[in-house]
């Protein structure tokens, strides 16, 4: 283990310094970190002027070979992302890279739109809006500007990216390599950076700046209301806490395998995963018994859940930070219980006003409350979604109880009879996001997300039939 970390942190070291090496033989600013935001976004503007005067064709050549940068990088972005935000773990953020890398959706996505007629022909194009500013969140801090990079270019835009502070390191040196292969695939050089130190400072100048069109928000809800008060286009993506219903018609294995892997990925950081099982108590032995069948789980006794939610809930009745992302090893050595290394999640049974059950905890510390009937079930799974309109999961075989919940619950993403992640690409049909736009109303993003309509009319001809 100790060799395997040492080998991650040498080429962590080597990858920078190679980095800062070619970078400085381009130009002194050439390696998309700039020493303040206008010099960003100045950039951005000119490189985003030579990116829609360039062939599609060549913009297809970018967003390949940003594709393949991040899978030639991914051990060592994923390596620094574990060591420089201390979430989540490191074969998940493999997985986050290579979803993001393979699933965004590129080029094809900003199709246009013809429409014919007894008056003639209309085009109806998505025209890249120019400049954007992307805040990002500590959590997924490569996932979330890989996929914000290729769909914001494919668009045609420039980005100018405000990562999170804590995951500075991370952040900038996959900037560094998307601006060393873009120049390298013969696109401009600006077209995607950052200030070199971001901060909520150059996050308040990005968001005024006038020359930044559109903003993204990636995080809680406190920095999209921030981006929807700018009086620009924004875009946000925030909070969930995602309720996972479980109902007596379920296949009740399947269902506790999916909500095992599910609710660990990633230590639970992704806003997506699910953070609260309901089940019809008829079924909640069974589901308990088959989630402990997985070999992947603790279940904590009255005694021990009271010990860890003293620990993890401050007496505020705040998540207390130091936990999330953590391996459950971690959490639970805290109050005395040692566990081995295959457990991924501890779980517990947990009354309806339990604090964990309202709380977005980001940690594999799972709360399981029981309900009379899949009614009650449905009510309560809505009211601690809380309006977020982010995901939701259903475990059932009952077509009528499915529909019933996602009319109920209008989330984002509604996922039957998988885990939450297969709603954002991973093992289930469709493109990935990072950025899920729940509260503006995008939903899953992608490079059609990132642009404006135009629409070109010609009168009277062109029509062929
Ligand atoms: P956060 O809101 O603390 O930070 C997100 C980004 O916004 C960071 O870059 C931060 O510096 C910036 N920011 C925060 N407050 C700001 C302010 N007042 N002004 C300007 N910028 C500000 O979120 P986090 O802790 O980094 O990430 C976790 C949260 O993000 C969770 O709530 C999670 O559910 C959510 N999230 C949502 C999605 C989604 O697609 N909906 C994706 C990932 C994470």
């Amino acid at each position: 283990m100790e060799n395997d970390q040492d080998r991650i942190a040498a080429v962590v070291k080597r990858v920078i310094q190679e980095l800062t090496g070619d970078a400085r033989m381009v130009s002194e600013k050439a390696d998309g970190l700039h020493d303040s935001v206008n010099e960003a976004v100045e950039a951005a503007v000119e490189a985003q002027r030579q990116l829609v005067a360039m062939s599609l064709a060549r913009r297809r050549e970018i967003i390949a070979a940003l594709r393949k940068s991040v899978l030639d990088n991914n051990e060592m972005l994923s390596a620094l992302a574990i060591r420089e935000t201390q979430l989540g773990r490191y074969e998940d953020k493999i997985r986050e890279n290579i979803l993001c890398a393979t699933k965004t959706l590129g080029v094809e996505d900003i199709e246009p739109r013809v429409l014919t007629g007894d008056h003639g022909l209309t085009l109806v194009e998505t025209a890249p809006v120019g400049v954007i500013g992307a805040l990002t969140p500590i959590t997924n801090p490569t996932g979330t500007i890989i996929h914000n990079g290729i769909s914001m270019i494919a668009a045609g835009n420039a980005v100018v990216f405000n990562p999170h502070p804590t995951a500075v390191e991370t952040s900038t040196t996959l900037i560094r390599i998307f601006h060393k292969t873009i120049t390298e695939a013969g696109g401009p050089s600006g077209l995607l950076g950052a200030v070199k130190k971001p901060t909520l400072e150059t996050a308040k100048q990005i968001i005024e700046h006038p020359k930044i069109n559109m903003l993204v928000a990636t995080g809680g809800r406190p920095v999209v209301n921030v981006v929807l008060r700018s009086g620009k286009k924004a875009i946000g993506a925030g909070a969930g806490n995602p309720p996972v219903l479980v109902d007596e018609t379920a296949n009740i294995r399947k269902a506790a395998q999916s909500i095992v892997d599910g609710a660990s990925m990633n230590n639970n950081i992704f806003c997506t995963c699910e953070k609260e099982v309901v089940v019809v108590e008829e079924v909640a032995d069974a589901l308990i018994k088959f989630m402990l069948e997985t070999g992947k789980t603790y279940f904590l006794t009255p005694k021990e859940t009271e010990e860890v939610v003293k620990l993890v809930v401050t007496p505020e009745g705040k998540i207390n930070t130091a936990y999330i992302g953590k391996n459950v090893q971690v959490i639970l050595r805290e109050v005395g219980i040692e566990i081995g290394d295959e457990c991924r999640i501890a779980f517990f049974e947990a009354p309806k006003d339990h604090p964990l059950v309202w709380l977005e905890q980001m940690m594999p510390i799972l709360p399981v409350v029981k309900v009379k009937d899949v009614q009650e079930g449905i009510r309560f799974a809505v009211e601690v979604e809380q309006g977020n309109r982010h995901t939701a999961v259903m475990h059932s075989t009952n077509v009528e109880n499915m529909t019933a919940f996602a009319r109920a619950v209008q989330t984002t993403i509604f996922v039957k009879n998988g885990p939450a992640y297969a709603g954002i690409g991973l093992g289930g049909e469709g493109h990935t996001a990072f950025t899920i736009a729940g509260p503006t109303g995008e939903g899953m993003t992608s490079a059609r997300t990132f642009t404006r309509h135009r629409r070109c009319t010609l009168v009277e001809s062109f029509r062929i039939i």
